[in-house]
């Protein structure tokens, strides 16, 4: 049932392909991301770590296909859990309502930077525990945040943890760069140009999660 669920969503996400077929080039690139991240943080003993979850607590951005790859997950979840994760996800949307709106109008740059600074709330994909319940289907930023480096700045990107624990290296270390990590992912697949938060595409696409009849799930967006 959950994978006619999910074929139906990729549908409905405007994807040609079957949605196996993206998932599988998803976790090729992923994999391929990871490995070259794990090359570059070899023997530097960074604080990511499973547990920590100071990447889990602000605006994460995912485009399509990272969205598919969570909600391949929840939709295997007892139709209560996805309930209340739709739940949670639903009250985000509703709090931060006019930014994500802001969002969808605005080009990146300065102004959307700050819109997004903005939108701040606990993932609720994060477990009570402070794990992440979609792990192995995490988005990209969240195997980046921290294991890479930013190229623009030259500088170990996004965690605080990751900036104090390599300011101390004689050496500055050869990471990852997660801009180029980002580039193989839109290389690798289609829609990958429209980020949003997980909020905006769980509201967005409400109806793939909600019990009820297949024929009318996932067809359309809500607005
Ligand atoms: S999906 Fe997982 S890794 Fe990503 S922000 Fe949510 S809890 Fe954190």
């Amino acid at each position: 049932m959950s994978a006619a669920r999910l074929e139906d969503l990729a549908k409905a996400l405007g994807f040609q392909e079957s949605a196996q077929d993206i998932l599988g080039r998803l976790r090729t690139v992923y994999a391929q991301i990871d490995q070259r991240l794990a090359e570059g943080a070899q023997g530097l003993q960074l604080p990511c770590k499973a547990g920590c979850d100071a990447c889990c607590h602000e605006a994460v951005f995912v485009c399509a296909p990272e969205f598919l790859a969570v909600a391949e997950q929840v939709m295997a979840w007892p139709q209560d859990r996805q309930d209340r994760l739709l739940h949670q996800m639903l009250q985000v949307a509703s709090d931060f309502e006019d930014e994500l709106e802001l969002l969808e109008l605005v080009d990146s740059g300065p102004e959307r930077d700050e819109v997004a600074r903005r939108i701040r709330f606990r993932c609720p994909l994060l477990s009570a525990e402070g794990g992440c319940t979609v792990y192995s289907a995490r988005e990209l930023n969240a195997r980046t945040f921290g294991q890479s480096r930013h190229e623009g700045f030259d500088a170990p990107y996004g965690c605080e943890l990751t900036h104090a624990a390599l300011k101390v290296l004689p050496q500055r270390p050869a990471l990852y760069g997660a801009q180029q990590a980002r580039r193989a992912l839109v290389q690798a697949l289609e829609r990958t140009e429209r980020v949003q938060v997980y909020p905006w595409w769980f509201a967005r696409y409400r109806s793939a999660f909600e019990d009820g009849p297949r024929a009318s799930r996932a067809s359309r967006p809500r607005e």
